[in-house]
């Protein structure tokens, strides 16, 4: 089987795969190791979904953020239980394809593909840019927003309303005390997002982002904002890019066939925190025991996977794009009572963790607002301006 896109998704599912004794091919257009924009912020519940320790790829460990409405008052506060490791994804998505080589993965890196063909329901082509041809019963696309193989074999594109971009101010002689161990999260600043300063080990990076129908075009100038207000002088922002976060719709295919999307090829970021490597890895981790049904012919399609996506992981999302508009809509009470009371704080940093999901916390505040979060959301798109917008093909 072949596995298209060596990012966190695709080498996940290449050794989970490989791990159940079958033959995988892992390819990827880039020569690794090979940098993407990314905050590299891996959540604990990301770390929990792997069989072995990213010790060796984590620069840090955060218990704790410094929490500011724009350029107002610095709140600090901190958690009992780490909430997110720090990583380079440099570095991150090298060492996961050398677990997946570990299990017997073959990679091949430098091989960008052009074009896939669905040939039967359990047999695919996959044509590389030097016109190399490969056959497999089974193909994932995990080659990340817009890929190849959801345009090629007909899946329906994530939308992409989100953007956001990075950079990263080198510290030479160690990073500044105050964000070791510590991220700083500025909301306000700009529609839809937010601001994040995360610490790694010789550097910080940061980054920005938000709906991409109001800052597509200011997210530079945004960022430059962002380091004036910190007193980091944006001239020395090094390696500064952006990128689209595609978000799931609901009742979106994932998979037909012998065939499925993963990670950010089917949209599995989180609306509200902008998390993608999450979804990338639990998708690499729940789509190998349908590809092992479906090899030994007791399945004739993923489905396994599908339900998955489609009962696990998209309810949950929904939960985030309802929070996230409601939260953005009018963010000043929002990060007031984050900064200030622990009915918020708590269980925003047990969310991180995987402690608890976005469903149980709705559940948490009741049943009242659980039933009300749709309609509520609704009128947030409507008073932020975006239901009209939303609506227009031009947007997604
Ligand atoms: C600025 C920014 C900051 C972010 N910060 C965070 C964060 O801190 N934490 C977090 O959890 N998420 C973050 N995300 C989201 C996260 O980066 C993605 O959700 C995650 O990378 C998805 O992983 P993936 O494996 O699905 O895709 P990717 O990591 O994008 O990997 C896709 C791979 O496919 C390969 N590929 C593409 N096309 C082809 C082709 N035709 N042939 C062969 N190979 C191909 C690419 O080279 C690439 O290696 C951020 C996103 C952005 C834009």
């Amino acid at each position: 089987m072949i596995v298209i896109g060596a990012g966190p998704a695709g080498s996940t599912a290449a050794r989970e795969i490989s791990s159940l004794g079958w033959n995988v091919l892992l390819l990827d257009k880039s020569r690794f190791p090979r940098d993407k924009p990314c905050g590299g912020g891996v959540t604990i519940r990301t770390d929990e979904l792997l069989p072995f320790s990213l010790d060796p790829v984590i620069e840090d460990v955060v218990y704790g953020a410094h929490l500011r409405l724009r350029d107002g008052r610095i709140v600090t506060r901190y958690t009992k239980k780490p909430i997110t490791y720090m990583t380079q994804r440099i570095r991150l998505d090298a060492f996961l394809v050398e677990q997946s080589q570990r299990s017997g993965v073959e990679f091949r890196d430098g091989i960008a593909v052009t074009h896939v063909r669905r040939l039967a329901p359990d047999q695919f082509e996959v044509i590389d840019r030097s016109g190399e041809k490969y056959t497999s019963r089974v193909l994932i696309g995990a080659d990340g927003a817009n890929g190849i193989v959801s345009k090629n074999l007909g899946y329906e594109n994530p939308i992409e309303r989100a953007i956001a971009i990075e950079g990263n101010m080198p510290f030479f002689n160690g990073i500044p005390e105050e964000y070791k161990g510590m991220v700083g999260l500025n909301f306000g600043l700009v529609k839809g997002g937010y601001g994040w300063i995360f610490p790694k080990g010789d550097h910080l990076n940061i980054g920005i982002g938000g709906w991409k129908i109001n800052v597509g075009n200011s997210l530079r100038s945004d960022l430059a904002n962002l380091c004036d207000i910190y007193g980091f002088d944006f001239s020395k922002l090094e390696q500064i890019r952006g990128h689209h976060l595609p978000l799931i719709r609901p009742g979106t295919l994932v998979s037909a066939g012998g065939s499925a999307v993963i990670g950010d090829a089917a949209g599995l970021v989180d609306p509200l925190s902008g998390e993608g490597i999450y979804g990338a890895i639990a998708s690499g981790v729940s789509i190998a025991p349908s590809v092992d049904n479906f090899l030994r012919g007791q399945s004739t399609a993923l489905d396994d996977y599908h339900f998955f996506i489609a009962d696990s992981i998209i309810p949950d999302i929904e939960k985030s794009r309802a929070l996230m508009e409601i939260f953005h809509v009018l963010p000043d009470p929002f990060v007031w009572l984050l900064q200030h009371s622990d009915r918020f704080w708590s269980p925003a940093g047990s969310l991180i963790r995987g402690e608890t999901t976005y469903s149980e916390i709705v559940n948490h505040f009741g049943k009242v607002l659980g039933s009300s979060l749709g309609p509520i959301s609704k009128l947030a798109q409507l008073v932020s301006g975006r239901k009209a917008q939303l609506r227009s093909p031009d947007c997604q």
